[in-house]
């Protein structure tokens, strides 16, 4: 597909949440970096990646200080996730490679069977049955938008994984903050996000896919996520820069994702589509990236394993999202 050109910033578009005004002045969410009069080069807009956003333009704004990446406008959480696409996803081919390659890491931080696991920001919750087919019967999910898990549970757990979760917030520290609360005393925190790094605002449609809009509220630099893990006061054990859906098995590739989204236009509820598939038949391209994608990333994803101390010196927050809200925005 062409790439287009980026869509005027102020142009206001069918499909979005709310009318596109003027700039307000805003704090960074990440680093504190206040703005009333943001460098044009800090700006820009972009469709979205689901059938029902794609022909509607989100405008953005990245903190120069810190190169967090911001949605500006508002979104009714509630109605953006009613028929969310992503939980739609089945534990295929793809789901599999990947998923084997994130309790990879899970299983090399020292978690284990009898652990429990607990994903954070679950979706339809496939990475559980996951799990559980694997032998992790003691693994559980939250996510506040799907109603099977919509119930946050109580207990501290073994392991807590939040992936692909802090962008989906406007505020990434205090879900950290909330994960790291519902850990045992020497417990595993596993968090992976979208990366605002080598993300140029004036061309952002090569980036459809990482910025995700309207879900991605704020997109963070892999520096960044290991600033946010080290103020929670726990240990940081390891930090990735490759994506967990980078693996050497066919197919199970971020950029092998990245090229079959664009070939479909980048209409997520398409590739979600089993007939999607045939279109590598007719893309050569499509097939080499399947293979060799792992060797040609396009974007990164950050990912930390944090431990928490195994008797005291955890901070204590007091502005845990209740239950129910993921502190989300109304
Ligand atoms: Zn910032």
């Amino acid at each position: 597909m062409k790439h287009t050109p980026n869509i005027p910033y102020q142009a206001p578009e069918n499909g979005s949440s709310q009318a596109h005004g003027p700039f307000q002045a805003r704090d960074c969410v990440i680093c504190g970096y206040h703005t009333a009069c943001p460098a044009q080069h800090e700006l820009g807009a972009v469709r979205g990646n689901t059938e029902r956003f794609m022909h509607a333009s989100h405008r953005l704004w990245k903190c120069p200080a810190c190169s967090a990446i911001h949605s500006l406008d508002q979104v009714d959480f509630k109605d953006i996730y009613s028929n969310y696409p992503l939980n739609r996803r089945r534990l295929d081919i793809f789901a599999r490679g990947t998923l084997r390659n994130l309790l990879k890491r899970l299983r090399l931080a020292g978690v284990k069977k009898n652990d429990s696991i607990l994903d954070y920001g679950c979706g339809n919750g496939v990475f559980i049955a996951y799990l559980k087919e694997k032998g992790y019967a003691g693994a559980a999910g939250y996510d506040p938008y799907v109603p099977e898990f919509s119930h946050k549970p109580g207990g501290l757990f073994d392991c807590v994984v939040a992936n692909d979760v802090i962008e989906h917030v406007p505020d990434p520290r205090r879900v950290i903050r909330d994960c790291a609360g519902m850990l045992k005393p020497g417990g595993l925190l596993y968090v992976g996000t979208a990366d605002s790094e080598g993300v140029d605002m004036r061309r952002l449609e090569p980036h459809v896919m990482r910025l995700h809009q309207p879900f991605h509220r704020v997109i963070i630099t892999g520096k960044s996520l290991q600033d946010l893990g080290r103020e929670t006061g726990m240990e940081l054990i390891r930090a990735y820069r490759r994506s967990y859906m980078d693996t050497l098995m066919p197919f199970a590739n971020y950029r092998f994702l990245d090229e079959f989204s664009k070939a479909l236009g980048h209409n997520m509820d398409s590739s979600l589509d089993p007939a999607a598939a045939r279109i590598i038949l007719k893309r050569p391209a499509l097939l080499f990236y399947a293979l060799f994608g792992y060797f040609r990333p396009s974007a990164f994803e950050p990912a930390i394993l944090l431990r928490k101390p195994a008797r005291t010196g955890l901070k204590h927050f007091k502005d845990s999202p209740p239950d129910g809200s993921y502190g989300m925005e109304k």
